[in-house]
């Protein structure tokens, strides 16, 4: 049994290439819902969907969100009526949010409606939120947004979507942490799993709120000597999304480096890039091991020998 802890795109990469390699029934992805929000009265969990539109083979590919294929008739509607449209909806993948909310409101946990999910939609793997609780990861800005002064704490969508992250960050809080439990089976997951992989998902918003939930960050220290992640930090950029600007802004250093002190309390192995390999002594120092190999993700050949280099890692 394998357990993967991911976000989205960078995790659901790692995942597809992985079910290449393995039986896709052994794995175990534990994904972030720190992203989760309810729109239009909708519960939309974006991690869970990049994930399993991902390994469905519906992932659209051009915006690294929602499916292929997609129609707007919906937003278009909305539109006309002057409603809420920064975030985009699709026609198909609406019928994922109905299906979900209305679950959802019959009683069903967001690990039961989930695991229904994915297996609609053919994906083999167990998928699996860190909670079925709300955990919502906020971030306070640094500087003024439009509508939102300088230290106003805003929900990651608004963040990530609406000011399309391009605002500095003072801080960050996972909002029901604290009280959250891991979903059922998690903890056991890490426990007894042959290797736990940290994708190359965003170290603070997409592994962050998951090593937030109580529990989780123990488990996997108990298991570091079987936990591989792999930077998502290459060449001191992340391939997309804020996970640079974030590490600096939060104070950590943009490299391969910043993400070993950052992951080296759980996490006994790390896997950077080739572009990276003249770091991998200063991995090493901050006493986790590192493995240089291709990481970036370009075809679905890549992805699944870097899912064999990271199971290799962990033997
Ligand atoms: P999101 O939820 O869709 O924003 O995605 P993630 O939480 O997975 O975080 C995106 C991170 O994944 C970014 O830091 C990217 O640099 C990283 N990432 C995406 N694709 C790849 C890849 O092919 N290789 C590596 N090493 N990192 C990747
Ligand atoms: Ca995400």
């Amino acid at each position: 049994m394998l357990v993967a802890l991911a976000g989205g795109v960078g995790g659901a990469r790692l995942l597809a290439g992985l079910v290449r390699v393995v039986d896709p029934t052994e794995v175990t992805a534990v994904v972030n819902t720190g992203d989760d929000m309810v729109l239009h009265g909708l519960y939309v969990s974006p991690d869970i969907d990049t994930v399993v539109y991902t390994l469905a083979g519906r992932a659209n590919p051009v915006s690294g969100w929602g499916l292929a294929t997609e129609t707007w008739t919906v937003m278009d509607e909305l539109a006309t009526l002057g409603g809420e449209t920064w975030f985009r909806l699709g026609d198909r993948d609406l019928a994922t949010h109905l299906y979900r909310t209305h679950r959802l409101a019959g009683g069903a946990s967001l690990r039961e409606v989930t695991a229904e999910l994915a297996r609609a939609r053919g994906v083999r793997i167990h998928v699996v939120p860190m909670s079925d609780d709300p955990v919502r990861t906020c971030l306070t800005l640094a500087e003024d947004a439009p509508g939102a002064p300088a230290g106003t704490e805003i929900a990651f969508q608004h963040y990530f979507v609406r000011l399309a992250h391009a605002v500095a960050i003072s801080a960050l809080r996972f909002d029901g942490a604290g009280t959250a439990r891991p979903a059922p089976g998690v903890l056991d997951a890490i426990g007894e799993a042959g290797a736990v992989i940290a994708c190359p998902s965003n170290p603070l918003v997409s592994l962050g709120p998951m090593l937030a939930v109580p529990g989780v960050r123990d488990a996997l220290r108990a298991r570091r000597d079987a936990v591989v992640a792999v930077s998502p930090i290459v060449a001191g950029v992340a391939l997309k999304g804020p996970a640079d600007r974030l590490l600096a802004e939060l104070g950590h250093e943009s490299s391969a480096v910043g993400v070993a002190r950052l992951y080296a309390d759980w996490a006994g192995t790390l896997v950077i890039d080739e572009a990276d390999a003249h770091l991998a002594d200063a991995v090493e120092a901050e006493g986790v091991r590192a493995v240089v190999a291709p990481t970036v993700m370009s075809t679905p050949a890549v992805a699944a020998s870097l899912a064999r280099t990271v199971l290799d890692a962990a033997r």
